[in-house]
Parts: structure tokens; sequence; C-alpha cells
């Protein structure tokens, strides 16, 4: 996602630090406790500018949703959709996932969302994937053993990609959909990739795996 460099984002997530949560580490194994509630938690992996985890939270205020984005520019876009919506339900962590494990502790999650992420097409960049093997290392520390991994994506090639990794990790696959939009699923909630690729014409792809 390429965004203009916005000089005042630095101090505009530290000024709602209530919201993009500073040091999470700290709080391993103590999220709930962060949301005064014992509600499960979903995590997004790559929440860019927030459409999916603000809609998400509004339609589900019995979940809590954390979203994980690295780049400044981008996350506080989404800061900005918490705000406007008033929702109490969502945090934000502007780090790279890159060590989800020293984030969450055990069990401490219930679904991980991971949408339109990129793609890295390259071969000597696969372990960027956001599906590679060593991310499903992490993913089924955190994730609770009932939980699962929903996946969207518009690229045919990542989407094939992360189906032969669930599964050569010995993940089963619950749901495969070629095109997610023909199932006009009235709860699906869609990111901005998501509108944006759909609007040009192109197929979503969605899958949902467990460990
Ligand atoms: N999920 C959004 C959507 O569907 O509209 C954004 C998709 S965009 C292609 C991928 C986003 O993931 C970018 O904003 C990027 O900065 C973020 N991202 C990629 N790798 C990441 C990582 N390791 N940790 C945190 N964010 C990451």
């Amino acid at each position: 996602m390429r965004q203009r460099h916005k000089p005042w984002a630095d101090d505009f997530i530290k000024e709602n630090s209530h919201i993009v949560i500073p040091n999470a580490d700290e709080n391993k194994g103590k999220w709930q406790t962060l949301f005064q509630n014992d509600q499960p938690i979903h995590l997004e992996i790559g929440t860019g500018k927030g459409q999916f985890i603000a809609g998400m939270a509004k339609q589900h205020p019995e979940i809590n949703f954390i979203g994980i984005e690295v780049v400044k520019s981008v996350i506080v876009s989404a800061v900005q959709k918490v705000l406007d919506e008033e929702l109490k339900n969502v945090f934000l962590l502007n780090i790279n996932a890159k060590d989800v494990r020293d984030i969450f502790a055990e069990n401490e999650i219930t679904t991980i969302y991971l949408n339109f992420s990129d793609p890295w097409p390259k071969n000597r960049h696969e372990k960027r994937r956001l599906t590679y093997h060593t991310f499903l290392e992490q993913y089924k520390h955190i994730l609770h053993p009932d939980g699962e991994i929903i996946l969207k994506t518009d690229n045919q090639g990542f989407f094939e990609y992360s189906l032969v990794s669930f599964s050569q990790f010995g993940m089963k696959l619950e749901e495969v959909s070629l095109d997610l939009h023909a199932l006009n699923d009235p709860l699906n909630v869609m990111t901005e990739y998501e509108e944006k690729f759909s609007k040009k014409g192109q197929r979503i792809y969605r899958c949902k795996a467990r460990f």
C-alpha cells in the first residue's frame, strides 16, 4: 500500500495511545483485562486503513478486535475510523507481525484474519509471506485449539500457496471459496482492497482453516 508520508502520524499515534497500544508485549496474556471484559479476541494482521476491523467491530460488539499494521501513515486512517465510530472493542498495534508470540499468550486469540496480505510473488521472498510455515507456527501457538484462520485475497498465486502451506502444516481446510462474492454472504465485511479489486471485476478468494 503506497502512502504519502504523513509527518503528523507519530504524534497522532501517541495522542491515541488508548487505541494504538504501545509496548504491546507488556500485555501478553492480559489483553482481556485491557478490554475490561472476557470477550473472545479476534486478530487481524495487516489491518491497512481499518475498514474491515471497524466494520467487524461495529457488527460484533460481543467480540474484541486487535489489528496489527506496521505502516504509520496507514494505521492513522484506522485510528480515525475507531474514533469516528466510537468503537470500544478495538485496539491497534503499530508493529511488525513477525513476532506475534511475544505479544499474545498461548490460546489467547480465537480468530486470525489475513486480508489481502502482500503476496510476495518472488520465490526468494517466500519467507515474508504471512502464510509461510514460520508464521503458521506462531499462529498455532497463540490461537485457541477451536480457533480458525480466515484468509481473503484477490491473488490466485498467493491463495494456492496458502492452501498448500496450510495443508503441509497439517491444518484442516474448513471452507474454500473461489468466488466469495458469488456467495452473497450478507455478513461479509469488505476490506479496502476487496472493494477496490471486486469493483475491477476481480474474483475474491476466501478460505477458513484450523490447526
Ligand atoms: N488488509 C487491508 C485490506 O485488505 O484492504 C490492507 C491490505 S495491504 C495489501 C497489506 C497491509 O499489510 C499493508 O498495509 C502492510 O503495511 C501490512 N503488512 C504487511 N506485512 C505486515 C507485517 N509483517 N506486520 C504488520 N503489517 C503488515
